[in-house]
């Protein structure tokens, strides 16, 4: 048993050890990969659930490392998080997503796209300055961009939070509240945000599969008395769009429909999908 305990100990020490290199890996590249362009944007249809329209796509991170080789946003993000590089990283995306939103405008591709941001981003009203700018240097069509947070952080910042949001509504920039439900909770405070979209957590959207969850029937019901959109993540099956069609719930993303594309399929989607 010993020995076995020792054995665990040096596999446990060995992962750890793994781990910890490609944390380490992750911190010191990151600014490289930046400067090198090896972070990709994928684009996952946002859509209407009751009618064949794609309303939004939603930016989502890949990273092409040069050795590690593509390497998910689940395990970089939260370590750019940490560090702070996430900052730099948010920044360097949304220029990324803007670019892309000039080339499908240009190609008369009307459309919108929404880009995850840390919420200590809401923090400064330099922010606001930063989305203004690419606003003019793409010559971006009002409500074009908009950006994706979750709940956590903004409480502690609620006043600058909300001047930054308002700084932000001239140019059409719609705030969605990412994983709603998960986390802290925001029902205390969410009157106070002036957001307008809500995100149903793909959990709870999961456990929709024979009978309806009375936690979306509240978040649905909080929504309409709050007067907030609502889109349900994560819809892998029909009887999941339907359940959430029927309880109103008006827009929806997931497997069912697409995952997330590289741009040229996104493009190629978005025109397939409205004439089919
Ligand atoms: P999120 O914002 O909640 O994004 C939804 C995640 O669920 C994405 O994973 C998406 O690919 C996945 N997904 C969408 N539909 C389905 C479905 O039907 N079934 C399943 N199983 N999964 C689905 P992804 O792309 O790996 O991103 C993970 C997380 O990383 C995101 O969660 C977001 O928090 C963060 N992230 C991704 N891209 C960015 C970014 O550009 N900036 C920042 N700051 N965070 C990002
Ligand atoms: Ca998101
Ligand atoms: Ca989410
Ligand atoms: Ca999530």
């Amino acid at each position: 048993a010993k020995s076995s305990g020792r054995g665990q100990i040096r596999y446990f020490n060995n992962a750890m050890r793994k781990k910890l290199k490609r944390q380490a890996d992750i911190e010191n590249d990151l600014q490289t990969g930046i400067k090198n362009q090896e972070f990709e944007l994928y684009y996952q249809p946002i859509f209407s659930l009751n009618n064949p329209k794609v309303i939004s796509f939603e930016a989502l991170v890949r990273w092409h490392h040069p050795r590690n080789g593509l390497v998910s946003p689940m395990e970089f993000i939260p370590v750019a998080e940490q560090t702070g590089q996430i900052m730099e990283l948010d920044l360097h995306l949304l220029r990324l997503a803007a670019k892309q939103l000039y080339a499908w405008q240009c190609e008369g591709m009307l459309t919108r796209v929404t880009v995850n941001v840390s919420s200590r981003h809401f923090a400064s009203l330099d922010f606001v300055k930063y989305i203004h700018q690419l606003y003019e240097d793409y010559d971006l069509k009002m409500g074009s961009l908009s950006l994706e947070i979750t709940e956590s952080g903004l409480i502690e910042n609620l006043s600058l939070a909300t001047k930054i949001i308002k700084g932000l509504e001239p140019m059409g920039v719609k705030l969605y509240l990412d994983d709603f439900g998960t986390g802290y909770s925001a029902l205390g405070y969410l009157h106070q945000l002036p957001i307008h979209v809500i995100k149903i957590d793909k959990s709870f959207v999961d456990q929709l599969t024979n009978r309806a969850n009375p936690l979306v029937d509240a978040i649905l019901s909080l929504a309409r008395s709050l007067d907030l959109d609502v889109v349900a993540e994560g819809i892998e099956n029909p009887k999941q769009w339907a359940l959430l069609k029927r309880k109103g719930c008006q827009f929806g993303q997931g497997y069912l429909v697409s995952k997330p594309l590289p741009k040229e399929e996104a493009y190629r989607f978005y025109q397939e999908y409205e004439h089919q």
